[in-house]
């Protein structure tokens, strides 16, 4: 905060009264400020120039002078479940649920605030994009499921703040009509690929990583005789129950498959994991002939 006795804001050009406030190139009234700090989010408002704030102010002009009227829709104007009282997230011009704030921050890449300071006309089409996942017509109006797509376009793992905050990317998002066109073909010959080298099977796993799983009693640990096995799915389709050999030279070991769960260690209730998914299998039992790299067989 400075002081001035006279001058302008740098923003709206009205006469300085009272308190003002430094922008990153000059002074603006608290007037204008309290409207920044609508379409910024945190406290970024003040780290941007007089210009940058003015023209986010114009932008949104509407939002900022009808907020007041907004009235808490009973339905979230996302997804259209029922609006929680308390786990909702107040935007420009409306309100959504936190499960769809949380979605909407992911596929900005930024927290909550950011999402706060956004319209639900901005919001929506975040939501179109993310449909990409389910499927996309390409440029022949063909509609080409993503599922089949994943064999050779899979999601692209990456995390957020912590290592907890796992957010995926999808190749496809960024593709154009044509592009997805020629993805079918280059998943198709992907998937003869993969059945060349590995054979015909209901799917086919390979191994990154194995854990023996452990539960934690008074500062006592306990190992249990159950492994969570993570890696990715090559071909085709996992379900619990699933048996799965490992073949060796001095011959195979099957395991049978409890769990299934993604990347994020504590998921273990997945009905399914996908072709071309990174995730993990439980199984119980003695599980020391499973190492990295090996190729699970599930038929
Ligand atoms: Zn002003
Ligand atoms: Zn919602």
């Amino acid at each position: 905060m400075a002081l001035k006795e006279s001058g302008v804001c740098s923003v709206c050009g009205r006469e300085l009264k009272g308190r003002v406030f430094n922008c990153s190139d000059g002074v603006y009234c608290g007037d204008c400020r309290k409207k920044a700090f609508l379409v910024f989010p945190g406290e970024t408002a003040d780290l941007h120039t007089a210009d940058e704030v003015r023209e986010k102010l114009e932008k949104y002009s509407d939002a900022i002078a009808n907020r007041d009227r907004v009235l808490k829709p009973e339905y979230c104007p996302v997804c259209s479940k029922k609006l929680p009282k308390l786990m909702n997230l107040r935007i420009l011009d409306d309100y959504i649920c936190m499960d769809c704030a949380e979605k909407a921050a992911g596929f900005i890449g930024a927290g909550y605030d950011s999402v706060s300071c956004m319209l639900l006309s901005e919001i929506l089409p975040l939501f179109d994009r993310a449909e990409v996942r389910g499927g996309r017509e390409d440029s022949d109006g063909v509609f080409v499921e993503a599922d089949a797509l994943r064999v050779a376009f899979p999601l692209i793992k990456t995390y957020g703040e912590d290592e907890f905050d796992v957010v995926f990317i999808d190749p496809l998002d960024s593709m154009s009509p044509e592009e997805l066109k020629k993805a079918s073909e280059t998943a198709e010959r992907r998937r003869a690929e993969l059945r060349n080298i590995y054979g015909r099977h209901k799917a086919v796993f390979c191994v990154d990583d194995i854990a023996k799983l452990h539960s934690e009693s008074r500062g006592r640990v306990f190992y249990r005789d159950e492994y969570r096995i993570s890696g990715r799915v090559l071909l085709g389709r996992i379900d619990p129950g699933d048996e799965a050999e490992v073949r060796r030279k001095e011959g195979r070991r099957v395991l049978k498959i409890k769990k299934l769960g993604d990347c994020r260690s504590w998921v273990s209730d997945l009905k399914e994991l996908k072709e071309g998914a990174e995730g993990s299998v439980f199984a119980e039992g003695a599980l020391s002939f499973v190492y990295p790299g090996d190729i699970l067989y599930i038929d």
